[in-house]
Parts: structure tokens; C-alpha cells; sequence
């Protein structure tokens, strides 16, 4: 074997993936990139063959042994019972940071923000995708939105990681932390502590609304842009179509010991087989993964190539409108014959070594004083608040007082509106005092109510931490 070479693990994927991929494999490999590729199937067949996840064990063990992925979209099967493979993949395998650059090509590719050059950095893990979703009265279903700060604290780090390796001077921060205070908040506020590392990076923070507004506006004022999952999975659909070029975008994967490399798009089956499908996607984001295994230089002499192609209007269908347009295996034979070239009036590839994985260099916080202070106790009920509140009133024991009720967040008791629509979901505040309350007096609470014949949800302690109050106060409180 071979010890210069990195070892790696190769999807051809479904569709078009097989032709780009080949293609890719062709033009890295003509580039100077050092690789040993693992083959794995992926996708269509290996659900056929019964793996649900759309991935056999070998597969996964090759992954595990080579920590790094370049993969081939792969189709969605059709139908219940099969997982989708990229949830899977990136849950699976930790890859907590999702990164996609969107840059314009103007002239060459048509855009009206010709100076655009953003990179997208997504939290991957937490946020609404933990897929934690539970019905619990006829009306209302939840989706838990989960936030952790080791999760911020790591996601914040890579992201101010790759501005510094990248030259890139500033990071744009974005979440709804008007709205979700603890959450959102966190995030933000760990942006802030991580970035206090930084002090060379221009940092600043948008509400998300504003700043996805922005970026369809005007993103040649982003540089790089920080979210949390669901926001980020919004904003980087925007930012590839502004760009121009939702067909030429990569994303990368990247986790503590993994990473993932593929292209935005999908596996195009409508021109599967035709060799017309554009391997740029898929060529860039395999780019990424060079310059992720420290092979900086092989990257830049392909963007090169790449970039010189694009100048001179060589490209494939998509690319090139009019006459002259070239096959997906006639295009890599170009780019392999323009290596060493480099472009006259787009910024030239410099070689650049993206970050690992960040170590955190901060010691562990202390733990706070966590104090449990009251609980919120869910019904599923249905009548006026009235009623339910005399009803709840007769569950008080000792210190333990209804101190709220409220419908969707709205607090309808005491001094409720009448004009407010509730619901059949309510939340029912429990305080002691401010003080302490023993665990067994909310697990008591419980009992009384289910013996009231009061239907309960559930329970959410309410916890301080260090004295301040670890749960939304609630309207009136
Ligand atoms: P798609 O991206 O595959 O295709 C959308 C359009 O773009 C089609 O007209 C297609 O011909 C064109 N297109 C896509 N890639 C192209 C390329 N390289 N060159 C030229 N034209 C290209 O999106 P879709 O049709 O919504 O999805 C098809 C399948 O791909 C679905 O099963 C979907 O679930 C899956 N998908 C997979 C991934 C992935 O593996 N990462 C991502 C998105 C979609």
C-alpha cells in the first residue's frame, strides 16, 4: 500500500451520480490529488437489497476507517419505512458542522450579485432536526427544539476555525433570539464568548428574518454566515440560487472524525445516462475534501483548470446555453487537459488547509446551583379556564400555588381575555414561593391531578440556575 495516498470512501450514488463521479474521479486524480478510494454501493440498490438505512455494514465500516466521504447524490426512495440516508449519515457519524460556500462566477455565470462570495456554516445535529415530535391532545402536536452549549460551543469554534485558515474577516451571526430567548439565546451567546478568541474576525449577529431578507437583497455584504439547523438549511437554498449556480454548489460535512463532501444537487434522474450532467458540483465539493486532508495544493491546480474553463465559456449544457456545449466525460477530458492553467479575470485558487475539527481550549464550566423551583403541568382539556382553574386550585398543598395558566403561550388565567382562542392544551404553573421545591411534591402534584381526574401531558420542572430563572416567565409573570 501505497502511504503517500489518503484513504477515502467513494458513493457513485443513483442517477446522474455514477457519471459525475467518475468524471470527478478522473480530474482529481489528473490534478496531482494523492487518493485511495474504498468503493461503496449506496442508495437505490442497497435499499432494494433490505438495508432500510440505504447503507450495508461494510459500508459503514469502510467510513469509520477512513473518516472521510465523497459522495455521489443518491435518490429518495419512494415509500414509508426507508430513513433518509443523509439524516442518517450525518447523525450517525457526528458531522455537526454543515459548510456550503456560494460564490458567483459573473460574467461567466449569470447571477445579479456578481460579487458574491458567502460561506454558509449550519449547526447539523441539534435544533428542531433531533426529530423529537410527540401529539398530545387531539389539537396540538410538538417538535422539541433542542439546544446544547457543548453543541454551540463547537459548531461556533469551527466556524471561526475556517474564517481564520480561510482569510475570511467576518462572521454574520444569525438566529430569532427576539423570540426564542433561551435557545436562539444560547446560541448567540456562546458566538459571542467563542468569538472573544477571534479578536481579528469582524463578528456581528441579524435577526434571521432581516438577514435572510438580506441575503436575497444584497450578499456581497456576507462573508461568512453562523445558523442553527433549521435557519441554516433555509438560508443556504437561498444563497446557491442567488448565486447563480445551485448546479455548481458543494457542501461539506464535517465532524470530530469524519467528514462528508458532496454536491448540492440531487441525482437529476431526468438526464441519467445521457452525459450531459454537469460534474462542477460534485468536482468542487471534492475540492473541499482535498484541501480537508491537508492536499491544499492539488485543490488549487484543479479550481485553476476549473476556473480558466468557466472564463473561456467551456462547460456542459447547463453551463453553456448556446452551441458548443460538451458531454460530462468530454468536459473532465478539458479540465484535465487545462491543468496547470489559471484564470485571467476571476480570483485565482490559492491553497488553503480547512480546519479539523476544533478541541475546545476552554475548560469545562463549572456546574451551576441548579435549583427546581416550580414545575408546568400540561392538560389536555376541554372547557373554559374558569372551571379548569377552580379545578386546579384544589390540587395546592402546603406552599404550592397555580400561579398561571396559558393557552399556546397566551396566558388566559388570571385576568385572561375573552377575545383569546384556546385550545385543548394548557399549561399550568405551579410555584412555591420562589424557594426550593422537592422533586417528590411535583410527582405528588401529578397524582393529585390524575386522581382529580384531571389529564395530565406533562411535567417541565422549573429550574434556576445559579439564581437566574432557567424557563420563559410567560406573559404577566
Ligand atoms: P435534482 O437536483 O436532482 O434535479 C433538479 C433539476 O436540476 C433537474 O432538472 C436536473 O436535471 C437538474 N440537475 C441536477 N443536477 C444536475 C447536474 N449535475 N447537471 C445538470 N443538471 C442537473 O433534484 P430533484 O429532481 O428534486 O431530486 C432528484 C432525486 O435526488 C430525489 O430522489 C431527491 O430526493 C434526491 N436528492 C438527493 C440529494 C443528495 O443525495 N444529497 C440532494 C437533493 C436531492
Amino acid at each position: 500500500m501505497d502511504l503517500t495516498l489518503t484513504p477515502i470512501t467513494v458513493a457513485h450514488g443513483d442517477g446522474v451520480g455514477p457519471e459525475i463521479m467518475s468524471a470527478c474521479l478522473r480530474i482529481l486524480e489528473a490534478g496531482g490529488a494523492r487518493l485511495a478510494p474504498e468503493f461503496i454501493p449506496l442508495g437505490e440498490t442497497v435499499w432494494r437489497d433490505g438495508h432500510s438505512a440505504g447503507i450495508t455494514p461494510e459500508g459503514w465500516a469502510s467510513l469509520r476507517r477512513t473518516g472521510v466521504f465523497y459522495k455521489a447524490p443518491v435518490a429518495t426512495p419512494q415509500g414509508g419505512g426507508m430513513k433518509s440516508l443523509n439524516v442518517t449519515i450525518r447523525k450517525s457519524l457526528g458531522l455537526y458542522a454543515n459548510v456550503r460556500p456560494c460564490t458567483a462566477y459573473a460574467p461567466f455565470v449569470a447571477t445579479r450579485h456578481p460579487a458574491m462570495d458567502l460561506v454558509i456554516i449550519r449547526e447539523n445535529e441539534e435544533d428542531l432536526y433531533a426529530g423529537i415530535e410527540h401529539q398530545q391532545t387531539q389539537d396540538v402536536v410538538q417538535c422539541l427544539k433542542l439546544v446544547s452549549r457543548p453543541g454551540c460551543e463547537r459548531i461556533a469554534r469551527y466556524a471561526f476555525e475556517y474564517a481564520r485558515s480561510q482569510g475570511r474577516r467576518r462572521i454574520t451571526c444569525m438566529t430569532k433570539d427576539n423570540i426564542m430567548k433561551l435557545t436562539d439565546g444560547l446560541f448567540r451567546r456562546v458566538f459571542e464568548e467563542v468569538g472573544q478568541d477571534y479578536p481579528e474576525i469582524l463578528q456581528d449577529h441579524m435577526i434571521i428574518d432581516i438577514g435572510a431578507a438580506r441575503i436575497a437583497d444584497s450578499p456581497e455584504a456576507f462573508d461568512v454566515i453562523l445558523t442553527p439547523n433549521l435557519y441554516g438549511d433555509i438560508i443556504s437554498d437561498i444563497a446557491a440560487q442567488v448565486a447563480g449556480s445551485v448546479g455548481l454548489a458543494p457542501s461539506a460535512n464535517i465532524g470530530t472524525r469524519c467528514a462528508m463532501f458532496e454536491a448540492v444537487h440531487g441525482s437529476a434522474p431526468d438526464i441519467a445516462g445521457q452525459d450531459v450532467a454537469n460534474p462542477s458540483g460534485l468536482l468542487l465539493a471534492g475540492l473541499m475534501m482535498l484541501n480537508h486532508v491537508g492536499q491544499g495544493e492539488a485543490a488549487a491546480r484543479i479550481h485553476n483548470a476549473w476556473l480558466s474553463a468557466i472564463e473561456d465559456g467551456v462547460g456542459t449544457p447547463d453551463m453553456v446555453r448556446d452551441h458548443g456545449a460538451l458531454g460530462t466525460q468530454a468536459f473532465a477530458t478539458e479540465l484535465i487537459a487545462r491543468m496547470g492553467q489559471s484564470p485571467q479575470q476571476l480570483q485565482p485558487a490559492a491553497p488553503r488547509r480547512t480546519p479539523p475539527a476544533p478541541i475546545s481550549n476552554h475548560a469545562p464550566a463549572p456546574r451551576a446551583e441548579k435549583t427546581t423551583i416550580g414545575v408546568d403541568l400540561f392538560i389536555d382539556w376541554q372547557g373554559d379556564v374558569n372551571s379548569l382553574a377552580a379545578r386546579l386550585k384544589t390540587l395546592e398543598q402546603g406552599p404550592l400555588e397555580l400561579r398561571m395558566i396559558t393557552n399556546r403561550g397566551v396566558k388566559v388565567w388570571p385576568e385572561g381575555l375573552p377575545e383569546t382562542f384556546c385550545v385543548d392544551h394548557w399549561r399550568c404553573r405551579f410555584m412555591n414561593g420562589g424557594s426550593a421545591i422537592p422533586l417528590r411534591d411535583i410527582a405528588a402534584l401529578t397524582l393529585r391531578a390524575a386522581e382529580a381526574g384531571l389529564e395530565f401531558i406533562k411535567t417541565e420542572n422549573l429550574c434556576a440556575f445559579d439564581g437566574q430563572p432557567g424557563f420563559s416567565l410567560g406573559q404577566g409573570q
